[in-house]
Formats: C-alpha cells, structure tokens, sequence
C-alpha cells in the first residue's frame, strides 16, 4: 500500500464535482431558454433510450442477467474490505503499483507526485467521470500540467471549458455547428464546417499527435477482479488503449465500489454496460489491463472519496452498484428537458442525484427535487438500483436534516395542515376556485414557476365533494 488512508470522520465534505451557487431549478431555466436544444436533446436521449430498449428485448434472459449483475454487486459491497484487500495483493503481485487515495485531494496529489517523479508536465487522459468528480484537470493546471482529454466528447468540452453534461455522452448539448465553431478556433478546420466526419478526422489527427508525444497516459476503471489483480476499460474509439500502451507510465483512477470477485462474473456486466447504454451489443474496445509491459509503469490509484460513507448509509449503499452506464439519464425526463449542467455535479441525472448529497448535503439538497419519481430510471437501470425509492428517502433526509429550502417546508406545513383537516380542505378548495374565477391574476403571474410554461386550469364551478353531497343519492 503506498500511501495509507485517512479516516473517513473527515469533517471536510469529500469533493463532488463542479458545484454552482445557482439550483437545478435555475441552471434548468437557462438551458431552457433555447427550446430547439431542448427539443432535440430531449429526442436524440430518447432515441438512444429506445435503441436500448430493441437491444435489450433481443435477450430474453436480460431480467436473470440483471439480477445477477446486482447479486454480486451486493455480494461485493457486502464484504469491500476483503475483496479490496485481495484485489491490491493481486494486482501488486502482477506488477501493479497500488495507491489508495481517501478523498480527491489524495487523489490528486498522487497523480501529480507521479508526473513530478517522472518530470513531465504533459498527459493524455481517457474518460474517467471520477477524475471529473475529483476536479482533476483544474489541479494540475494549477501546478503548470497540462491536460488532453482524448475521448472526443470530453475534448470537445474541454475545447469549450465546460464539464462533461452526461458520463457517456460528455457533449450531447452541443451541437454541431458549435463544435464546428470550436475546431475552427482550437484546431484550425475551415469555418462554418460542421461535417461530422470531417470534424471526427481533424480530432483524430490532432489526437494522434498527443498520444506519440505524451510519456503518462491516465485512464478510469470500469471493472476491477479480485481474483486476479487486473482491471478493464471500456471505450468505443480505443483511445485509452492508445495513451496506456504508447506511454512509459500508466496511471488508472479507480473508485473502490468497481471491484468483481471473479473474471467469470465481468461478460454479465459487459453485456449489460454497452446494451444499457447506447443499444450496442458490446463496447467496441473492452480492454484487460494486468501487468506493466516491460519497462513500464503501470499504477492503479484507488479512491473512497465518500464511498465509504454511502456505503455505511443504509438506504443509499445500493448506489455504489452504479456501472456508469447512462441509461437513467437518458430515459429521465427531467434530465432530457434541463440538460446535464443543471445538476451542478460531475455525475448529473437521477443517480448524480443520489450520489451527490453524500458528498454535501446542503450544496445538492436541490437534486433529489428534481425529479418525478415516475420510476422510468429504477426501470432501465442494469444493476437494479431503486432509484426514485432512494431520490423519496433523501427528500425525507433533506428535510430531517433541515436543508430543505424554508419556502419549500413552510409550504409543505401548511399543505399537511390542510390535508390533515377536512374542513381546512373543503374551505382552501373553495378559496382556490373563486380565485381563479374572480382573481385569475393572483395565480396567473411570473411569481408562479407552473404558470411560466403551462396553461393553468380554469375554475369548475363546484368540487367533486360538492357534485358527489348532491348527486349520491339520485339513481
Ligand atoms: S444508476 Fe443504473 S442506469 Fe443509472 S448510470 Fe448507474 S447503472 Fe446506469
């Protein structure tokens, strides 16, 4: 073990991404503004949630495979301490240096001491949505280390100084046009060119230069086996391949809740990954990393940052089952309408919304609200997490703990109040028609967030409870 861990009573909240003073409610309001990208970003996640689903219906033993997927995720996250503790003799005896990074901090100060020892101040970067959740990137820029991200999405939004706005899809609110915009800029194409397969060339061409020229190559982790020290990348352009097997030093950041007992357990969750994901049978590259080659270094830090705390809430631990697939978000349909920036975190959608009040409770109290709890993402989820279950129980947390908003719980109060008493209902109904019968601007005004995008209801000139008093007795 190189570096030994902290505890996890930390006081300081462990990071979660790329926080924002303004709520989900607010950053929705301005992706809204443009109704055509809300439009097509609503269609295009749709689309890709039904290429899921005519995936997913071609296995008819897709149910069974879910269910064992979360099995042993829960077997996993039943007994960490062991597998981890197996999974660092393994890897360590196949070569692999192992550091264990407690919170984003270590994480990065690891990453940097490792780029420092080997004299560089340049690195190539594959996708890795937890290098974003420890705000990686901005780090080492701060100590002079720049960073080329080299999955396309996440170049694109790095070309526009923006964090990825969905864990498989960085750049899906972009359009075309802007990324062609972006190229013109950064990588010289013509102007006004927006072909996407030119675009896909030029970033390919200019990639290929970086990865002969970077000597560390960083990677994520989507699998880790106890059983034999190895872990295992996903990506559809190779381009993780690309940076770990042409660079001198490898580093992989690893989440600890990544961990499989066994290699025989990894085709469940790959087939479950990409078909969840995009609709796509397999990724396109599912690459084993197990030893360095020879004169190689090959380092796998590994990081809690507020895992073990989630893991020790009862009613959230199920989140640490998540294989960052996407298919919640895509299926959501307050994601699809607010766009993935308006969840202020790393990883945004229902399940950002789980994760995030872990890490800082009154920062993303906003984010269990935003959501209908239709239950569509516990319905799609791979690993069977009870989404919208855990989005309810954070929202009683939330409020427990005194972080709900003071307008939302004097609201709440008063709506159980007259709920609670048949007479406060009767008389508050009766109120409520004459007002917007007599009085419709009382309602009908920018103060009222319903009233900004939808028709209100006009007035009916009696309540159920009223008709029923007069009409239950006629045949
Ligand atoms: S919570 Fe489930 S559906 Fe959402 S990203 Fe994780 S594995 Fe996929």
């Amino acid at each position: 073990m190189e570096k030994a861990t902290k505890s996890n009573g930390t006081s300081t909240p462990p990071s979660g991404g790329g926080g924002a003073a303004a709520s989900h409610a607010e950053l929705a309001d301005i992706f809204n503004r443009d109704e055509d990208r809300v439009d097509w970003h609503d269609e295009t996640l749709w689309w890709i949630r039904a290429k899921r689903d005519k995936s997913v219906h071609q296995l008819p033993e897709w149910e069974a495979l879910r269910e064992a997927a979360s099995n042993i995720k829960h077997n996993v996250l039943s007994d960490l301490n062991n597998y981890l503790q197996q999974f660092e003799a393994t890897a360590k005896a196949n070569g692999i240096t192992v550091h264990w990074a407690a919170d984003a901090q270590e994480h990065n100060e690891i990453v940097h001491r490792l780029l420092v020892e080997n004299e560089v101040t340049q690195m190539v970067k594959s996708k890795s949505m937890l290098t974003e959740e420890c705000h990686l990137n901005d780090y080492l820029a701060t100590h002079g280390i720049e960073v080329i991200d080299s999955d396309l999405g996440e170049r694109i939004v790095q070309l526009a100084g923006e964090a990825p706005s969905h864990i498989v899809l960085p750049c899906i609110h972009k359009k075309k046009e802007e990324i062609g915009d972006l190229f013109h800029m950064y990588l010289g194409t013509p102007s006004n060119m927006s072909d996407p397969q030119f675009l896909t060339e030029t970033a390919r061409g200019s990639l290929r230069e970086t990865f002969l020229t970077r000597k560390v190559a960083l990677t994520g982790v989507n699998f880790a086996i106890a059983d034999t020290g190895e872990f295992v990348v996903c990506t559809n352009e190779g381009n993780a391949d690309m940076g770990a097997h042409l660079a001198d030093v490898h580093i992989a950041s690893m989440g600890i809740e990544k961990l499989l007992p066994k290699r025989e357990h990894l085709g469940i969750f790959l087939r479950l990954l990409t078909r969840s994901a995009t609709g796509q049978p397999i990724t396109t590259y599912s690459s084993h990393f197990k030893k360095p080659r020879e004169g190689q270094q090959m380092h796998l830090v590994m990081v809690d940052n507020g895992r073990s705390i989630q893991l020790g809430r009862e009613d959230f631990r199920n989140s640490l089952k998540c294989i960052r697939c996407g298919a919640c978000m895509n299926t959501c349909p307050v994601y699809r309408r607010s766009g993935g920036h308006s969840y202020h975190t790393a990883v945004a959608g229902p399940i950002g919304s789980i994760l995030a009040p872990n890490f800082d409770m009154r920062k993303y109290a906003d984010l269990p609200f935003a959501s209908t709890l239709c239950g569509s993402c516990s319905n799609v989820c791979p690993v069977k997490i009870d989404i919208h279950d855990q989005l309810y129980k954070w929202r009683q947390v939330l409020v427990k703990e005194g972080y709900a908003p003071t307008a939302k719980k004097v609201a709440m109060q008063v709506m159980a109040t007259t709920l609670a008493s048949p007479t406060l209902y009767h008389a508050a109904g009766k109120m409520g028609r004459l007002t917007i019968k007599y009085a419709p601007f009382a309602v009908n005004n920018k103060l009222n967030p319903w009233f900004k995008n939808r028709d209100m209801p006009s007035s009916p000139e009696q309540s159920f409870g009223e008709w029923y008093s007069k009409n239950r007795n006629k045949k």
